[in-house]
């Protein structure tokens, strides 16, 4: 009989969006003349830029001749797409190698994969409410975690306890769910952090395009002096492009990132990160890759942002109406989350359910998200126009 990996007992049940879609399809069997709205769940609605298709199609075209075909390619990602990601963020003054680039199928698989390069005896920090897949993939490694309380105290921007160590730790900004944003100063403060602690930060940069003010707050960790000797950068194709579907992601690791082992050997994240992608993975498929590059031209983001800015003034719109009604609320100016506290001490489910049934407008509790989301909300602004103004009217008259 095979010893199993018992670490998944450890995992709670993810029955988070199992359990809305099982409630709203109750509803609906019951309602079948009512027309519900979802801003629930957080996939992007918006096709791709005309240049990502355009370069898809070339792509495709290329395995047509023998000339052109691709086989497999280099495992960290063509030149061509590390070349282009390094100039992307060149154009925002930030200067990376491209040798520090992995391209990979999206920022899940690597936020969920690097944590194979680190030991299980280290102090992990997760903030709660958190993104699931950061506290799963320590969990079925056996790994111990230590919450970060995110609440209305600290606007959901937990930042580091002085008194205590870590050794590895994970930042979502913008955050998922809750959509606040670390100031560039406050990240300054968790890069000081982790240098004295000779820590690492695992930056989960996977809404970065949604930042509005630039000046200050970070789109990058590697904006902050010191961020290179102390952070991973995940990133991905999904929200600033629409590749949620598609599937195009990369990871930056930086080359200054080096720890003494135990065994007197000086140890590069790089190098680790290389071996173990070389190992496990073959990279995403040429065709995606080459309409990944197009996404990073001046021409192709400017045509992404135009559906980012769609979604920005749908959680405008969302945020206006909580705003009318005085309910406090995070994130929605530099992300597509709007995460409030449910209204009269309500909790999470009890207020989906009440949404439910009296405006017929499904999101997401924050129970899914941690205990710190217990009696918050999230909503998402990836719907239509119409249907958000729609959602939003009937926030209006039913508050
Ligand atoms: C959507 C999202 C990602 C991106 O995941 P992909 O695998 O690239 O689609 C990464 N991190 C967070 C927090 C996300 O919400």
């Amino acid at each position: 009989m095979p010893k199993l990996n018992e670490n998944y007992l450890d995992l709670q049940e993810s029955y988070l969006f199992s359990e809305i879609a099982h409630r709203v399809a109750e509803y609906t069997r019951e309602n079948p003349d009512k027309k519900v709205i979802r801003l629930g769940i957080g996939d992007v609605t918006k096709p791709l830029a005309p240049l990502a298709i355009k370069a898809l199609h070339e792509g495709v075209d290329a395995m047509a001749t023998a000339e052109t075909f691709k086989g497999y390619g280099p495992e960290r990602g063509y030149d061509f797409l590390r070349d282009a990601i390094k100039d992307y963020y060149g154009r925002r003054g930030v200067e990376i190698d491209a040798d520090e680039v992995f391209v990979s199928d999206g920022a899940k698989s690597d936020t969920g994969n690097i944590t194979e390069l680190f030991a299980n005896d280290n102090v992990i920090l997760v903030p709660d409410p958190v993104y699931p897949v950061y506290v799963d993939t320590n969990i079925m490694m056996g790994k111990k975690l230590v919450y970060m309380d995110g609440n209305a105290e600290n606007d959901f921007l937990p930042m580091p306890d002085k008194s205590v160590h870590a050794d590895v730790i994970y930042i979502c900004s913008p955050n998922n769910p809750t959509g606040a944003c670390y100031s560039k100063a406050q990240l300054k403060e968790w890069v000081d952090y982790a240098l004295a602690n000779d820590a690492v930060i695992l930056f989960d940069a996977a809404y970065e395009a949604f930042v509005t003010d630039p000046d200050n707050l970070a789109r990058s960790i590697f904006e902050i002096e010191g961020a290179k000797k102390c952070a991973i950068e995940f990133c991905s194709l999904s929200k600033t492009a629409g590749f949620t579907g598609t599937r195009c992601g990369y990871t930056i690791v930086p080359k200054d990132l080096k720890f003494m082992s135990s065994r007197g050997v000086e140890m590069s994240l790089n190098a680790m990160w290389n071996r173990r992608q070389s190992t496990k993975f073959n990279s995403t498929s040429y065709i995606i890759q080459h309409g990944a590059a197009a996404v990073f031209t001046e021409e192709g983001m400017a045509q992404c942002m135009e559906n980012i800015h769609y979604y920005q003034e749908n959680a405008r719109i969302i945020a206006d109406m909580l705003g009318k009604k005085g309910i406090r609320y995070y994130g929605g100016i530099n992300s597509p989350y709007i995460w409030f506290e449910c209204p009269n001490g309500m909790e999470s489910w009890d207020f989906f359910d009440y949404l439910l049934k009296n405006a017929q407008v499904v999101g997401t509790p924050g129970a899914g998200f941690g205990k710190n989301g217990k009696n918050f909300f999230r909503l998402t602004a990836f719907g239509s126009r119409e249907n958000t103004i729609e959602a939003m009217e009937r926030f209006d008259q039913l508050f």
